[in-house]
């Protein structure tokens, strides 16, 4: 080879390699461009929901594999009940992996990148994949701590390899874990003023707004929707005998007992001092009636410890009522209309002795003659 053939073949390798490098490169400015465009759209997602959406879907999209599941750990179960609220069967997102506690890392964790590990990581790719041949698994750190994983998998063995860096994907799963802990603090203050600070149940305004959605629910699709008022008997006296902080704790348990007897999608709420207040949709009348009568029994049989030597009985009355099939009018009204029902026949459980559990199919009649008595000669208040 002649020395001029020599620089020839030289600088046609180093041509080469600068194209191979602009590719490259370029290849880099397309990734970097659409994870941009991506965080972007992850940092402007306010909701729990909305952002574990996004990453299981729209990124799954962006990045072209065949599967993304993200792992979370839920100790608390605070994530399951966040997502739960915001619609029936929201924790059961496709992709989403909820888990109770995560492996002690041995060492710093690290993205790991090659071959399907069937056995090693069943657990965080549920639904199980099939034909998977290269994974990469990405840890999520929160101030320093292991919160999760994002994982993903493809049926192409090279896609996910030990010598790819992982610098845009590691950015990536820095931006998520951000975005997580925000949506999470989003949702603990919006509860924080959702709820009541003495029960930990939902408060008054909460209940009302979720009334009316539920009202609106049953305008829309025309299914039963029932609630309980609830008021615990001649509480003043358990105050004034046993002191306020006793009355509190009466207060907590009372809650926790209703709640005991409700199903996940029923909405218990403190309607003010020793009132509270159920929401029960699908639910009709006559199953309502039953529930309410199993809360009442257990809060009758309840031993509640003051201390080692007094144990108190404590009673509850509780009024039930249903939206009437052929209820007409705003969201607004229906929900009045639902509640003051309630209320007028807890009235009538109170009237006719206490301890007891009204629906309209049961009202005593002489309490509810009494009452439109009353009413009619003028006194409202009644
Ligand atoms: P009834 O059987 O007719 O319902 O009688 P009651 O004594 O339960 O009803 P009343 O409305 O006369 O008294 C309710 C009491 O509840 C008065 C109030 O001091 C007390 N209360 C309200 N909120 C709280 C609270 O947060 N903690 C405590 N300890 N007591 C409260
Ligand atoms: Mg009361
Ligand atoms: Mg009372």
């Amino acid at each position: 080879m002649t020395r001029n053939n020599q620089s020839q073949t030289e600088l046609q390798l180093l041509r080469d390699q600068l194209q191979s490098l602009m590719d490259a490169a370029r290849l880099n400015e397309k990734k970097w461009r659409r994870l941009d465009q991506f965080e972007k759209q992850l940092i402007a997602t306010r909701t729990l929901p909305e952002l574990i959406q996004l990453i299981l879907e729209d990124y799954k999209a962006a990045c072209e594999t065949d599967i993304v599941t993200l792992a979370l750990c839920d100790p608390e179960y605070e994530i399951r009940r966040i997502l739960a609220r915001s619609q029936p069967g929201g924790d059961e997102i496709p992709g989403l992996v909820l888990l109770e506690r995560l492996p002690t890392p041995d060492a710093e964790p690290a993205p790991y990148l090659g071959p399907f590990d069937a056995e090693m990581e069943r657990a965080i790719f549920d639904p199980w994949p099939d034909g998977c041949r290269s994974m990469m698994l990405l840890p999520l750190m929160r101030q320093g701590e292991l919160v999760g994983s994002l994982n993903m998998a493809s049926s192409a063995a090279e896609r996910f390899s030990a010598d790819r860096g992982t610098d845009f994907v590691e950015r990536l799963a820095n931006i998520f874990s951000i975005c997580l802990e925000n949506a999470l603090n989003h949702e603990r203050l919006n509860l924080i003023g959702l709820t009541d600070s003495l029960t930990g149940i939902f408060n008054r305004r909460y209940l009302e707004t979720r009334c009316q959605e539920e009202a609106a629910n049953v305008l829309r699709h025309r299914t039963p929707l029932c609630t309980m008022f609830l008021d615990i008997d001649k509480f003043k006296r358990i105050n004034d005998t046993h002191g306020h902080i006793m009355g509190d704790e009466v207060l907590r348990q009372v809650a926790s007992l209703i709640k005991s007897e409700l199903r996940s999608n029923d909405v218990l709420a403190r309607y003010g001092g020793e009132e509270f207040v159920v929401l029960l949709p699908q639910t009709e009348l006559h199953h309502t009636c039953e529930i309410a009568e199993r809360i009442r029994g257990t809060i009758a049989a309840h031993p509640f410890r003051i201390d080692a030597r007094i144990e108190l009985q404590v009673t509850i009355s509780i009024g039930v009522a249903q939206v009437p099939a052929e209820a007409e009018g705003s969201d607004g009204d229906v929900a009045h209309k639902l509640l003051a029902a309630a209320d007028e026949a807890l009235y009538l459980a109170k009237e006719s002795g206490r301890n007891k559990v009204v629906g309209e199919h049961n009202r005593p009649a002489s309490v509810a003659a009494k009452r439109g008595l009353i009413r009619m000669l003028g006194f409202g208040a009644a």
